[in-house]
């Protein structure tokens, strides 16, 4: 079978339901994993350390990035956000496949590294329905609302870099879409070659 599980990288707008679609799909699909990033950002009412994210800062940031303990790491909204490496390589060797909730310059960083990475964009139904669901979030200040929807525009300039596009509109359709594109990788002729060989002998 497989030697390693999937490494799945989620990106799009702030607002646009990232978090949401994957507490779904990990709740349903339990081979699948979403990592805990770092942030220097402070902790929205509600998220708890270690769960939402692991809340650091600057110095253990920069001292963990001199380390070399990044698998890619970024600067979103003027706070730092990174992935641990060690995390994502534990989870995939014991064949969990992993789903990346990040942004634009991280997903540039794993598809030009050597990670394998299936990048999918989420993108929302409309304009103003996402300036509705970030404002809807209720914990972000008028500034920092502003700020998420400026930078969105710059960010849905990314999605032609992205292997699948899945536009948010019912949270269960799209959980959907990205059960059948992780299932369809799964299928791929090259993940599956041992166990190809294993049967039939090699190629
Ligand atoms: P992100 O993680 O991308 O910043 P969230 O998951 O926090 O976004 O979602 C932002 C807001 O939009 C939340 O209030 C969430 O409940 C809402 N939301 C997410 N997906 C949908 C959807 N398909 N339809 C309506 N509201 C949604
Ligand atoms: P928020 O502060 O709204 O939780 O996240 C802001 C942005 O940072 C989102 O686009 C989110 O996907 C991104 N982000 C969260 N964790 C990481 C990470 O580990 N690396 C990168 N590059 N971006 C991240």
């Amino acid at each position: 079978m497989m030697s390693k599980g999937l490494l799945i990288v989620l990106s799009g707008p702030s607002g646009v339901g990232k978090g949401t679609i994957c507490r779904v799909l990990c709740r349903e699909n339990r081979h699948l994993v979403r990592t805990t990033s770092l942030t220097t950002r402070p902790p929205r009412k509600g998220e708890e350390d270690g769960v939402d994210y692991h809340f650091v800062s600057e110095k253990k940031f920069y001292e963990l990035k001199n380390q070399g303990a990044f698998l890619e790491w970024a600067k979103v909204h003027g706070n730092f956000y990174a992935t641990l490496a060690g995390e994502v390589e534990e989870l995939r060797q014991k064949d969990y496949d992993v789903i990346m909730e990040i942004d634009v310059q991280g997903a540039a960083q794993i598809r030009s590294s050597s990670a394998e990475g299936i990048s999918i964009f989420l993108l929302p139904p409309s304009m103003e329905e996402l300036w509705q669901r970030i404002n809807g979030r209720g914990s972000d200040t008028p500034d920092a609302i502003k700020d998420r929807f400026k930078t969105a525009r710059h960010e849905l300039m990314e999605v032609w870099k992205y292997d699948y596009v899945i536009i948010n509109d019912i949270v269960s359709r799209a959980v959907k879409d990205i059960e059948g594109i992780i299932a369809a990788e799964k299928c791929r002729v090259e993940r599956n070659k041992k166990f190809l060989e294993d049967i039939i002998g090699k190629r």
